[in-house]
């Protein structure tokens, strides 16, 4: 009997005891990912691959490479960011050699984050404005899970280039250090014909061979 019922504590402590490793462990996982996804100020990614005769590129970069700030709490910030998303949809932000003959099918810019305006009461008829704004419609609910964060934004960007020749495509260039000043270096990895390539793309060397 006695036996039994220290058996039973002894397993009642060690579920409780794995129960707390898990919990710990589900925690770090957490901070983990929150550590992984800082960034440096000044510093984007950026990742690419080709893909039979497709060029797949992944642009991510601090909010505050872009803008200047990384809370958009006015409209008028919010619009500043709109026209930042338009500039990196641009077909101008990259150049590939004319004859691969490349064309961007698609582009899309979205911050990595939830934006929203909070209304003027003064101004409220411009509500209805927000909801058509492409890149907000759908973050009206979601504001409580920003409320803990470091207060840090990034902003993604994708492109889809499709090319006549891609043997062709052995380099591009950006002008995105022209658009965005803030930005001093993009690190690059490329996967491509030709194998990996990583390497850092900066105002004097805006460009990537391969
Ligand atoms: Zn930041």
């Amino acid at each position: 009997m006695r036996t039994s019922i220290r058996m039973a504590v002894a397993a009642a402590c060690t579920l409780a005891f794995s129960g707390a490793v898990l919990a710990h462990s589900h925690h770090h996982d957490h901070d983990d990912v929150r550590h992984a996804g800082a960034h440096v100020h000044g510093e984007g990614k950026l990742n690419f691959a080709t893909e039979g005769s497709e060029l797949h590129m992944e642009l991510m970069m601090p909010a505050h490479d872009i803008l200047g700030f990384e809370r958009i709490t006015t409209h008028a910030q919010k619009q500043q960011l709109d026209k930042a998303l338009a500039k990196l949809e641009s077909e101008n932000l990259w150049s590939l050699p004319a004859a691969a003959g490349c064309q961007l099918k698609t582009a899309h810019a979205s911050t990595t984050k939830e934006v929203h305006v909070q209304d003027d009461h003064d101004h409220g008829h411009k509500h209805d404005d927000d909801h058509h704004h492409k890149h907000s419609g759908h973050d009206h609910h979601h504001d409580d899970h920003d409320a803990h964060d470091d207060g840090h934004m990034d902003i993604s960007a994708s492109y889809v280039y499709q090319c006549k020749d891609i043997s062709q495509l052995n380099q591009f260039s950006t002008t995105l250090f022209e658009s965005f000043p803030r930005s001093e270096r993009i690190r690059v990895q490329g996967f491509t014909r030709s194998g990996q390539l990583s390497e850092t793309m900066t105002p004097n060397q805006p460009q990537v061979r391969f």
